[in-house]
């Protein structure tokens, strides 16, 4: 007996994949002779590579032939080192984006809750959506900050995670450690709290929290943090969680096996090596954020509290031709339809071309 081709079903894709919302990256700018142009729409560092990171991973790419140390060695002794952990509580990914991947796809069943903050990092609904989970999406307040008093009392049975962004991306403002700690008191035990803590680095607001520091005293609570940013590796996508020794054992369960590149894990433990020269770098970074949020203030602008390396601009529905002026001008920037538009602090002069073109808008 013969089907025909023509009946029998084609592979099925599920429906949550079929479902996931497209991860909008920022648009790089199109070259245009006799302009310069500014990449401000992916929050990446501006700088060059540090020599002697440079270095590290060219050295690394010698090695091409060969896998990658699958246990991350050097890597998690340096930051076992710096951080003052043990290793067996360091679990390391493709980007902290893919060490978020892996650690619902270890707590959620399908089904299953995830709390957190709405606008936020656009990875999280996808992220939480290819493991069957739920993503419940709670509102920030009027001032672009979390509201942790909703967000605890969105917590119930089924909640698994709950991942908090500070600074959040793309808004700004930073939580702070007290209303961390309050906040913390009332979620309960079994739900796992991610602290992202992307652009940890670029926070001067009064009480700051250490996300490795809560950690120590709070066996649910993973600090996450990313060489993506203040360190200037976003091309070489290295992330990674600090956690109780069962949850970074389950991270690194669901991990790609030899997903952290040779080069990548050089360029992390050099980087690791030079924070005072990168460090440095971040702190210039800073000043311009205050000089470009200062000087959009003064030109009406409502900007949250900035924390990041990047400013909000609440445009609503203006918010695609802000960007379409902005890419006229010569910069990229990376607009939320409807919603607002997220400019990274990059070099000086491209700040300076935002800033001339978000006067031109007010007038
Ligand atoms: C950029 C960013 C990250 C880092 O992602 P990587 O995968 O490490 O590049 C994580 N969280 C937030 C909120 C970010 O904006």
């Amino acid at each position: 007996m013969t089907t025909s081709p023509s009946a029998a079903p084609g592979p099925q894709v599920r429906q949550v994949v079929r479902d996931l919302p497209a991860y909008v990256p920022g648009r790089p700018p199109a070259p245009r002779p006799g302009v310069t142009t500014y990449k401000l729409s992916s929050n990446e560092n501006p700088h060059d590579p540090l020599p002697g990171v440079l270095e590290a991973a060219v050295e690394a790419a010698g090695r091409m032939n060969r896998y990658p140390d699958m246990g991350c060695t050097e890597l998690y002794a340096a930051l076992a080192d710096r951080l003052e952990v043990p290793v067996t509580r360091l679990a390391a990914g493709t980007g902290s984006v893919a060490v978020l991947y892996h650690l619902l796809q270890a707590f959620c069943e399908p089904g299953d809750e995830v709390v957190y903050a709405w606008r936020s990092f656009e990875a999280y609904p996808i992220a939480v959506a290819v493991p069957g989970a739920v993503s419940v999406q709670v509102p920030l307040t009027a001032d672009a900050r979390h509201d942790l008093d909703a967000m605890a009392a969105a917590v119930t049975d089924r909640t698994k995670v709950v991942i908090v962004c500070s600074p959040n991306n793309p808004t700004g403002p930073s939580v702070r450690r007290a209303e961390l700690e309050a906040f913390l008191d009332r979620v309960p035990p079994h739900v796992v709290v991610v602290l992202d803590e992307a652009y940890r680095e670029f926070v001067r607001d009064q009480d700051p929290f250490d996300g490795v520091e809560v950690h120590r005293s709070r066996p649910n609570v993973v600090a996450m943090r990313t060489f993506a940013k203040a360190y200037g590796l976003a091309g070489f996508r290295v992330g990674y969680v600090v956690a109780a020794e069962p949850i970074a054992a389950a991270v690194r369960a669901c991990a790609l096996p030899f997903g952290v590149s040779s080069v990548a894990q050089a360029a992390a433990v050099a980087s690791l090596a030079r924070e005072p020269e990168l460090f440095a770098r971040v702190e210039a970074l800073v000043a311009e954020r205050a000089r470009v949020a200062g000087t959009l203030r003064e030109q009406g602008w409502d900007v949250p509290d900035a924390q990041g390396n990047f400013v909000w601009l609440p445009l609503g529905d203006r918010a695609t031709d802000f960007a379409a002026a902005a890419e006229r001008a010569g910069v990229m920037v990376r607009p939320f339809a409807g919603d607002g538009v997220r400019v990274s602090i990059g070099e000086p002069a491209g700040n300076d071309v935002l800033l001339e073109v978000a006067a031109a808008f007010r007038a």
